[in-house]
This record gives structure tokens, C-alpha cells and sequence, in this order.
């Protein structure tokens, strides 16, 4: 129950992310879902989010006060902060990460892309280091050159004491290496989980944070499904990976970061908690991961 002062009108949660239908989204990328469903759509998006927040704010009062719903816009390639804030800046609820993919872009010119990133990291406006990691599914360059590149984002996070984003995709256990020997430093949040109980207990006993998407709903993937029920309530978030990962019915088509309604409700069900309580806790989580710097 919403603590409420004495004499207050009886206001059932006016600021509930269950009832706006916008949660904190903790990895988007806007100048894609941007590309994909124009300037419109993400400016009427924000724009819900700017009202959920507002709704949150004049509605703060005690234990039970919902705090703002935030977004976390990632970078990929080196250089992209800059295009991201001239787009999204004037927002003041979103945070942005800047980091490397293993991809060509960056692993063309490792060095060039790393003095690029420490750069964008000094940035006011840089809240993590994301995303980075391994993905031996694409494979642009070699594991080598991958955990290279991961390595040294991982040593960057640690040394400005930012949260490290990672990406991982069939490369459990070389992810597991290197996020576990930074796990203890800075928060680490495995995004997108893609892989099972397992996995998740050995990302968890080494200090790791898991992200959920919307792949939480799609058929085959009994085995998230059982890592996110198995899970301490503290080390989990939400995001939409948007404009990927749509949660269903809607597989397949450009996702926002209002489509982690549907995500968060079946997470709920899995968990067998009330939608209520699983937002709350994933949003204590992602103010604690993403509050060390703020924009
Ligand atoms: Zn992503």
C-alpha cells in the first residue's frame, strides 16, 4: 500500500508503471527504432515517458513512491554518442551508454575505435560503457580480436567506475571469464540474456546482473524462462533491446520501449509475483546500477 499523509485523497498509484504502461527500459536504441519507425513514433514514445514521469514526481510520497521510468539509449560503434545526444539529448529522463560491438567498425581499428570510446566516456552525459562483448553467432573478427576488444572495455569500466553493459551470444564461457574478473569492481549487466538456468547461476555467483527482453516470451525459450524464475529478485532488469526482440504477439516487428509492457507482464507470471512487485524491484535495481554517474 502507498503510504499517504494524513487525510489524503485515496489516489490508487495515479504514478504506477502498471497503470501507464511505461517501465524502465534499461537498454534501447533510439536512433534505430528512429530509422526504423520514424521521428513521430519515438518523439510520441518519449513523450509517454516524460508523462509518466511527471505523474511520478507529484505523486511522491513516502515508502511507497514510484520513482521516474528511464530509458538507457546504447552505443555500438565508436563515435555514436555524439549523434545520439544531438538527437536525444534535450530528453532529461534518458541516460546513454557509449561502447563497442564486436563488429567491423570497431574492430577494424581497435585502437583508433578505444580512443574514440575514452573520449565519449568523459562525456557528462555517459551514465555506462555498452554495449560490448563477445558474439560468436556473427562472428565479424576472430575470438581473439573479440575478447581483445572486450577486455580492454571491461578494464575502462573498471577504471572510471561505470556500469559495463555486455552482449554475449555463443560465447558463454569466455563472457563468464572476463565479466566475472570486473563483477566485484563496478556493476556488470549481462543484456539480453539468451541462455539458461546454468548459465545464470554462474553469471549470478560471480556478481553479474541479468537483463531480460522480450525473447522471454517467444516459444523455444524455456530455458530463460527458467533462468529469470531462479533468479534473486536484486539482480534482475528489464529492457526491450529495442527495435529489436518485439516480446509477442508481435515477433518480428520494430519494438519500442513501450512494448516492455508485455515483456514485464509475462516475467511477472513467471516469477508468480504481482507486476506491481516485479516493477518495483527491477526499478530499485536500475536506479542502484545506472545512478553512479548522473547525466
Ligand atoms: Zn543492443
Amino acid at each position: 500500500m502507498p503510504e499517504r499523509g494524513a487525510g489524503g485523497a485515496p489516489e490508487p498509484q495515479a504514478a504506477s508503471p502498471v497503470r501507464s504502461g511505461v517501465f524502465t527500459d534499461t537498454h534501447a536504441h533510439l536512433a534505430l527504432v528512429e530509422e526504423r519507425l520514424g521521428r513521430v513514433v519515438v518523439e510520441a514514445v518519449l513523450e509517454r515517458y516524460a508523462e509518466a514521469g511527471a505523474a511520478a514526481e507529484g505523486g511522491r510520497s513516502g515508502a511507497g513512491a514510484v520513482s521516474a521510468p528511464f530509458i538507457v539509449d546504447i552505443g555500438v560503434n565508436p563515435g555514436d554518442l555524439a549523434p545520439r545526444l544531438a538527437g536525444f539529448g534535450a530528453y532529461p529522463f534518458l541516460r546513454f551508454a557509449a561502447g563497442l560491438w564486436p563488429g567491423r567498425e570497431s574492430l577494424g581499428d581497435p585502437e583508433a575505435a578505444l580512443a574514440a570510446l575514452a573520449a565519449d566516456l568523459a562525456s557528462p552525459r555517459c551514465a555506462a560503457l555498452g554495449e560490448c562483448g563477445l558474439d560468436y553467432h556473427h562472428m565479424e573478427a576472430s575470438e581473439r580480436a573479440q575478447i581483445e576488444l572486450f577486455e580492454a572495455q571491461a578494464a575502462m569500466a573498471a577504471q572510471a567506475g561505470l556500469p559495463l553493459l555486455v552482449h554475449s551470444r555463443e560465447a558463454f564461457a569466455d563472457t563468464l571469464a572476463v565479466a566475472g574478473g570486473v563483477a566485484g569492481k563496478i556493476p556488470v549487466v549481462i543484456h539480453c540474456f539468451g541462455y539458461g538456468a546454468r548459465e545464470a547461476a554462474a553469471f549470478l555467483e560471480c556478481g553479474c546482473h541479468l537483463s531480460f527482453a522480450g525473447n522471454l516470451t517467444y516459444r523455444k525459450s524455456d530455458g530463460l524462462r527458467e533462468a529469470l524464475a531462479a533468479a534473486p529478485s536484486d539482480r534482475i532488469l528489464f529492457e526491450t533491446d529495442s527495435p529489436y526482440m518485439n516480446p509477442m504477439p508481435h515477433r518480428g516487428k520494430p519494438s519500442t520501449s513501450l512494448d516492455l509492457a508485455r515483456t514485464m507482464a509475462a516475467a511477472a507470471e513467471i516469477r508468480g509475483v504481482a507486476l506491481e512487485e516485479l516493477a518495483a524491484a527491477a526499478q530499485a535495481n536500475a536506479i542502484r546500477i545506472f545512478s553512479g554517474k548522473k547525466s
